[in-house]
């Protein structure tokens, strides 16, 4: 599912499904800036997964180019419901697992929205 580029150094990238398609387009992105020769064969992605609701990507001899990139990526995975891909999601909270869930997804699996996102709406005068 994954495209299999040399540069991914990782057993197996594993995202939670939702966020397949951004881990695939992360990987076509350094893709292209290696066919342009901005990035050269030191660059490596040793790691690509989902912790604590954020996505985390971890490279080798990354430039700057990378690490905006993956910053983009993350801020986007933040608001992505990692169960359907759907784009108007937020931190939802079960017990102390955390994810980032749809409104409908959240109510599937049980979980509730963070409450300090509520606390901020909800601040006693
Ligand atoms: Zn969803």
């Amino acid at each position: 599912m994954y495209p299999n580029y040399t540069f991914v150094n990782v057993k197996r990238v594993k995202l939670p499904k939702g966020w397949v398609m951004l881990g695939v387009d992360l990987l076509h992105e350094f893709h292209d800036l290696k066919q342009k020769q901005i990035l050269d064969d030191s660059f490596l992605v040793c790691g690509m997964q989902e912790r604590f609701g954020k996505l985390d990507v971890q490279c080798c001899n990354a430039p700057l180019v990378v690490e905006r990139l993956i910053s983009e990526f993350s801020i986007q995975a933040e608001s992505t419901c990692q169960d359907c891909g759907y784009f108007l999601a937020v931190l939802h909270k079960r017990n102390n697992w955390v994810r980032v869930l749809c409104a409908d997804c959240a109510l599937k699996s049980n979980y509730r929205l963070m409450t300090s996102n509520s606390n901020l709406t909800h601040r006693p005068r």
